[in-house]
């Protein structure tokens, strides 16, 4: 039998996590290395065309557990389901997304299957002699990169943060065969009931914003935000900082890009008043286009910069709102 490389589906009230699909992507490659198959994995209620669309993203075959017990998320309905799958399946490889849901389902699979997992992992990729998965993320403070292998159980488990990995290539003619299973749990069974759901209000999109305005301690007091605020909202992005600001309690944490932030990947990446530590340029390397302002000549933030501005940021910062202003002014976007 081919080595199998799952990827679990994550949505909510119907809709996938993008994640989902860019660890497909990923997958496929690992299961062109493996010569295995790439596969889904969608439980849910009425989620069939979530199915579909995996196989669109790259999924060979999806295994599709359709219930009404797994018409929310539970942890122990939805573990349930995967735990059987592995179960009967054997994978070789699976992959959540390290988001709220993914970390707090990857934790309970892994331990009911006694297997290993790697959180938060930032490389994936197939040993060419053993044929393992060397899972790379970052350890001991964001100082060493350490490549973790899981030789001995299977399935070999990771979380993956979104942005990680880009988004594959969407095809809708592509073919593949979807597989239905029971998850063999009835609400009877389930202890753990919904008896509410408070959304909570969700201010800020920074892993999926084309463009970042970040800052860092050289802002030098929480209202310099002001005017990246401004800037952001000019350019149609979205605010990012520094842990140094969040510690400082300058910004919330939602803003904060990083090892223990968010991981990002946008068009245009603007760091003003950041050294560009490694454990905040891990969360930002991906970006396409990295602008940074930093009195410093020597800052590290400028190693990974594809424009570098030597200044203070309170005499760019105006300068770059007016420009942009002017230029907005003029029609232009
Ligand atoms: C386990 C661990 C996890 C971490 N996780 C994260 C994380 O997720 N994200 C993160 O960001 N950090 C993280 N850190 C902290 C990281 O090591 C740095 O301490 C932090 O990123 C520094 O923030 P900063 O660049 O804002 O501050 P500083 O390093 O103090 O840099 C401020 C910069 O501003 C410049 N400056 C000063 N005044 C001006 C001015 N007027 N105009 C322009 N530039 C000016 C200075 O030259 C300097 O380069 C983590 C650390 C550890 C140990």
């Amino acid at each position: 039998m081919n080595p199998r490389v799952w990827v679990f589906v994550e949505q909510e009230e119907g809709r996938a996590h993008p994640v989902s699909w860019e660890l497909l992507g990923k997958a496929r490659e690992l299961a062109k290395d493996l010569s295995g198959g790439v596969e889904a994995l969608v439980l849910g209620h009425g989620v069939e065309p979530l199915a579909r669309e995996a196989i669109a993203y790259g999924a060979e075959r999806v295994y599709l557990v359709d219930d009404p017990v797994l018409e929310y998320y539970r942890n122990e309905t939805y573990a349930h389901g995967i735990i059987r799958l592995c179960e009967k399946y054997r994978p070789e490889i699976l992959l959540l997304g390290a988001t709220t849901l993914g970390r707090d389902l990857a934790g309970s699979i892994a331990t009911a299957l006694e297997t290993g997992l790697t959180a938060d992992v930032t490389g994936l990729e197939i040993d060419p002699e053993t044929k393992n998965l060397i899972m790379t993320r970052p350890a001991f403070g964001g100082n060493i990169m350490a490549s973790i292998l899981c030789p001995d159980h299977r399935p070999q488990m990771s979380t993956v943060r979104p942005r990680t990995f880009p988004l594959p290539e969407r095809d809708p003619s592509r073919e593949g065969e979807i597989v239905r299973e029971e998850l063999g749990l009835s609400e009877d069974e389930v202890r753990v009931k919904r008896v509410g759901f408070i959304p909570k209000e969700k201010t800020v999109n920074l892993e999926y914003a084309e463009v970042i305005v970040s800052g860092g301690r050289g802002l030098g007091g929480p209202e310099g935000f002001d005017l990246l605020k401004e800037l952001a909202a000019l350019l149609g992005g979205e605010v990012g900082a520094s842990r140094a600001v969040v510690d400082a309690g300058w910004i919330d944490y939602e803003h904060q890009v990083g090892q223990t932030g968010k991981t990002v990947r946008p068009r245009v990446y603007l760091a003003f008043g950041i050294s560009g530590a490694i454990q905040h340029r891990v969360g930002m390397q991906n970006s396409d286009f990295v602008i940074a302002v930093n009195t410093d000549p020597e800052a590290p933030i400028f190693r990974i910069a594809d424009l570098g501005i030597v200044g203070d940021l309170y005499e760019i910062l105006p300068a770059l709102i007016e420009a942009v202003r002017k230029e907005k002014g003029h029609g232009e976007p």
